[in-house]
């Protein structure tokens, strides 16, 4: 699988011009899914096929052929061999093709279609569930949108460049029609992925979209390069165990001087630390927070950090020296998991921040189920950390960790999800409270 891109958006939103000029100058192939759905419709329309009629749209789907091609620059669409580059884009299509993409065998091969364009090139691909569905885990997952009316005259314009005979009263209702279908459809509905970056772009110029983009897929290509390196695990050997202990001891000597640390509620740790391996899980008020927590314990702990801040030379230094775990956020990073599995069987201390961002609290982000789910999985207990304090410099800084929660009464078979919830649950407001305790 090469380097993907997700763009998902409403009609009109602009990807698709967008997805064209970034493919050009990232040297990326561009897929346009949209096309694909069109291509469907007008082969259903020319063979007076009903939508319900799910057996002959079958043989359809078995004897299409869908290429994407480029001529001189400009996309070509053919079915079966036979250029549609215009037809697809006229009005019976474009009354039908929402209604068409809702049917679930469709889609089925579509999606398939789209992931088999994937493995042998870097893509870059736009659609409606790019980013949700066929590609959960893309480097880069961009929502675009904008307002209907914007959007409405964008595409207006587009037509009559192209030619294309419509009046701009029916492209705005074609696009509230199609805006409803896409977002009420039971498979492949037109959602915004937890993770995808949205820009609006009702008052940005195209440029300025551009220029958006093309910054964060360049900073996800870096990371991606970096992969390998980012991975790698530092074998543990005497001389790795002596300089962490130098760092360490600096690092504290550093932290003093900036900062007046308090720590309350040690013992805990060590009440933990009697049945093995435990998570500790703080709140998450700075980035210099889990440095903190490393460098004040005499215990060795783990941390699990977003794998993209170790694309900095100094920063993934410490990172492999202290073991950190890299984790990519908001999908199912499995190695990440395995490796954080592996450090509570083998009886050491994990740490996570199940805000999964900074200040998670603050901005209403959900707690992350990660922790609940390992402590649950491996029996080990959970600690929960409250730190307090603006990090301003000579400032204190307060680190309060509270009493170890037993998971054990949330491992109930069949309800594994609700349960999850709820020990995530138990977990944050124990932080909370340890955060606003009074000394
Ligand atoms: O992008 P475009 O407007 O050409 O897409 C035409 C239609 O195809 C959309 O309105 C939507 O119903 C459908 N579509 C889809 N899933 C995609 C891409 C398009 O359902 N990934």
């Amino acid at each position: 699988m090469g380097f993907i891109v997700a763009i998902d958006g409403p009609a009109g939103s602009g990807k698709g011009t967008v997805t064209e000029i970034l493919a050009k100058r990232l040297k990326l192939t561009s897929i346009d899914t949209g096309a694909m759905y069109r291509c469907v419709t007008l082969s259903i329309l020319r063979n007076k096929v009903e939508l319900d009629d799910i057996k002959k749209i079958e043989e359809i789907l078995d004897n299409i052929n869908i290429e994407l091609l480029k001529e001189n620059g400009n996309q070509v669409v053919k079915l079966n061999g036979e250029d549609v580059s215009k037809e697809i884009r006229d009005n019976p299509v474009n009354k039908m093709v929402s209604k068409v993409s809702a049917i679930k065998e469709i889609r089925t091969k579509m999606v398939d279609l789209q992931r088999k364009m994937a493995e042998t090139q870097d893509v870059i691909m736009e659609g409606r569930d790019i980013t949700t569905v066929v590609f959960p885990n893309a480097d880069v997952k961009i929502y675009m949108d904008a307002d209907l009316e914007e959007r409405a005259k964008r595409r207006y314009a587009q037509n009559q460049a192209k030619n294309i005979q419509c009046t701009y009263e029916e492209v705005l209702e074609d696009m509230r029609q199609r805006d409803e279908n896409d977002k009420n459809k039971e498979v492949g509905a037109l959602k915004i992925a937890e993770d995808a970056i949205v820009i609006d772009s009702t008052n940005l110029t195209q440029k300025q979209v551009v220029r958006k983009i093309e910054k964060i897929i360049k900073k996800e290509k870096k990371v991606k390069k970096l992969e390998p390196k980012i991975y790698w695990e530092r074998p543990e050997t005497k001389r790795k165990e002596v300089v962490r202990a130098i760092t360490k001891s600096v690092l504290r000597g550093i932290y003093k001087i900036f900062y007046r640390v308090e720590i309350t509620g040690e013992e805990n740790k060590d009440k933990a630390g009697e049945k093995g391996g435990y998570i500790i899980c703080p709140n998450h008020v700075n980035y210099i927070d889990a440095v903190a927590i490393v460098v004040f314990s005499k215990e060795r702990i783990r941390f699990v950090a977003k794998h993209d801040l170790a694309r900095f030379g100094m920063l993934r230094w410490l990172e492999h020296l202290f073991d950190v775990i890299p984790i990519k956020r908001n999908t199912q990073d499995l190695e990440g998991m395995k490796r954080c599995l592996k450090v509570l069987k083998n009886n050491e201390v994990l740490a996570i921040f199940p805000e999964g961002t900074r200040n998670g609290l603050e901005k209403n982000g959900k707690a992350k189920n990660g922790a609940a789910f390992m402590a649950i999985r491996t029996g080990k207990q959970v600690v929960p950390v409250g730190i307090s304090g603006t990090f301003k410099l000579f400032s204190k800084v307060r680190i309060n960790y509270g009493t170890p929660i037993d998971m054990s009464k949330y491992k109930v078979k069949g309800k594994e999800k609700e349960c999850q919830e709820l020990a995530t649950k138990e977990i944050m407001d124990n932080i909370v409270m340890l955060t606003n305790e009074k000394k």
